[in-house]
């Protein structure tokens, strides 16, 4: 199983809530889940995972670089998988969609203004709430 071997690779012993989480995070429409979502994905496929053991898996997956944590304001953390490349998102204040973007104009300017100022960029994480038009337009 891809799992198992994902598993090993990240240094995590291969037990059966972490396999099924993994399955879940990687089979799951949404990119971006809570732990509850999880929790919640994994009561409906009839899986019995508590809440807690989720969290700790979570952590777990989190800790061995397998997943992304995001905490965005207004909502619970989320987590996706880290085998896309790297992204920026949005998120809709009213439904708390979370939506992914890549722009190399925003890119190339934020490497630019980081080294106006005499840096080197090491990281990034941009973050744009919104909401969706009212009017069509
Ligand atoms: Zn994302």
């Amino acid at each position: 199983m891809v799992e198992n071997s994902e598993l090993r690779k990240a240094g995590l012993k291969v037990t059966l809530p972490r396999v099924k989480i993994l399955q879940m995070l990687d089979s799951a429409e949404q990119r971006h889940m809570s732990a509850e979502d999880v929790y919640k994905s994994l009561m409906d496929a009839g899986e019995d995972v508590g809440l807690a053991t989720v969290y700790r898996v979570l952590t777990q997956f989190e800790a061995a670089g397998l997943v992304v944590r995001h905490n965005f304001d207004g909502g619970h953390a989320v987590f996706e998988l880290a085998d896309g490349g790297h992204h920026d998102h949005m998120v809709c204040v009213d439904t708390g969609d979370v939506i992914e973007f890549f722009d190399a104009e925003i890119e190339k300017r934020q490497k630019e203004i980081v080294r106006e100022h005499g840096f080197e960029l090491v990281d990034h994480n941009l973050v744009l709430y919104v909401r969706r038009n009212a009017a069509k337009p």
